[in-house]
């Protein structure tokens, strides 16, 4: 019954297939994992590719006069200019790898911020940011005497726009802000956000976090001077993330951390930097890392982003109808556009005690703050329990979420 629900063609089965995690068991329960927000599985073909590269290829990069190292090289540098084609961005020197999107926001506002935030400045962050984009603002702010504002939003979780508009003045030097929200789902409209702060002569940076695993997103459109995203959150490795900046911004940047690979000579008296990306890649990267990122990529690509989106939609709209069905559910974050995430709360019942109930049939969701204290605080809730799907959720997982959520009202009634 509920695959009728599904019009995009779509083999969920043949898809799930190529994930082993999706076939583990949890409570002697196959596992509906529905945490895809926090992080994602890996398909075969990623985990196979780090273990060839980790156990027939495996050098440093940038030393080896020898063939491995020579061919870990030029394999590290393929996969920038593949996470360059992958977000449209023309130059792959525009790509710098971190450790993950905390990282790449973190790079942004020591180093930008050292170089083009001053004292009664302003940055413009939005109310419902995952903290890794609110945190590293304030800590700029109280340093160079800058002021952070923050953008409204409305009870939908949508931003009001006629406040950022009020909030831009020629006194703002950057706008951060996410493009999904990974508490409500609310996909922010980047592209007009991004317009507006160029007018006022404002740079933009796009935590990607939750908007690069679910749709399309393409740099040169978005016209935004900074993205970041993480690799564990669009199926490949830990440990790895990416920040794309414009060239000639990321040229007029001082260096985040310092060390070997950064630099271009060094005597004791004094040291000249590497042209970004190495300028901002000091020390040994974490290759295996990357090789995976470049076949999670290969693996979104070969099943097609816009595929992915329209699927993913489908799963939304009919998640959202099962559990509104059951009745006393309150669902957090009800924008117009929304990506596949639901938050919801129940009436006397916290949502740890949700997600430990659901996890008894192997429903793995998440229950808190989501990193994301002040939306929590924005809907008058402590938590919320979130579901939060994939392309490899299946609407029968959804349907278990519905009969699993009806059992805790039952037990709290
Ligand atoms: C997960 C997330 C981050 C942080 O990503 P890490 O991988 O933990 O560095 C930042 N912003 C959003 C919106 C996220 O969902």
């Amino acid at each position: 019954m509920a695959e009728k629900i599904i019009k995009t063609e779509f083999d969920v089965e043949r898809i799930r297939g190529d994930f082993p995690m999706l076939s583990v068991m949890v409570n002697n329960k196959p596992l509906k994992y529905l945490d895809n927000a926090a992080t994602t599985h890996k398909p075969f073909s990623v985990i196979e590719r780090v273990r060839k590269f980790d156990t027939e290829e495996y050098a440093t990069i940038h030393r080896g006069t020898y063939k491995l190292g020579e061919r870990a090289t030029i394999l590290y540098n393929e996969m920038r200019t593949k996470v360059a084609s992958f977000i449209g961005a023309p130059e792959p020197r525009s790509i710098i790898f971190t450790s993950g999107a905390t990282q790449s926001i973190n790079l942004v506002a020591y180093s930008f911020g050292h170089r083009y935030i001053n004292e009664g400045d302003e940055i413009i962050i939005s109310h419902i940011e995952h903290h890794a984009n609110i945190v590293p603002w304030q800590v700029l702010c109280e340093e160079r005497k800058a002021i952070l504002k923050v953008i409204p939003v409305n009870d939908n979780g949508e931003l009001i726009m006629e406040k950022y508009e009020q909030l831009l003045s020629e006194k703002t030097r950057l706008v951060a802000i996410t493009h999904i929200s990974n508490a409500l789902g609310t996909v922010n409209p980047v592209r007009e956000i991004v317009k507006k702060a160029h007018d006022v002569g404002a740079r933009v940076l796009i935590d990607g976090a939750q908007s690069i695993p679910h749709m399309k997103v393409n740099v040169k459109e978005l016209n935004c001077d900074f993205l970041a995203f993480s690799g564990h959150k669009i199926y490949g490795p830990t440990g790895i993330g990416v920040l794309y900046g414009k060239p000639e911004i990321l040229e007029s940047m001082p260096p985040y951390v310092t060390g070997g690979d950064m630099i271009n000579t060094v005597t004791l008296e004094k040291t000249t930097y590497a042209k970004p990306p190495s300028k901002f890649e000091a020390g040994t990267p974490p290759i295996s890392q990357v090789i995976g990122l470049g076949a999670a990529i290969d693996y979104i690509n070969s099943i097609g982003i816009d595929r992915i989106q329209n699927y993913e939609k489908e799963l939304l709209i009919y998640g959202e109808k099962v559990l509104q069905d059951i009745g006393g559910i309150r669902i957090i974050g009800t924008a117009k556009n929304k990506a596949s995430i639901i938050s919801f709360s129940l009436e006397n019942v916290h949502p740890h005690d949700v997600a430990t109930i659901l996890d008894e049939d192997g429903i793995a969701v998440r229950g808190g703050h989501h990193c994301a204290q002040p939306t929590m605080k924005r809907f008058g809730v402590p938590a919320t329990t979130r579901a939060s799907f994939a392309f490899y959720n299946k609407p029968e997982e959804l349907d278990a979420l519905a009969r699993g959520v009806k059992k805790v009202l039952e037990i709290f009634s």
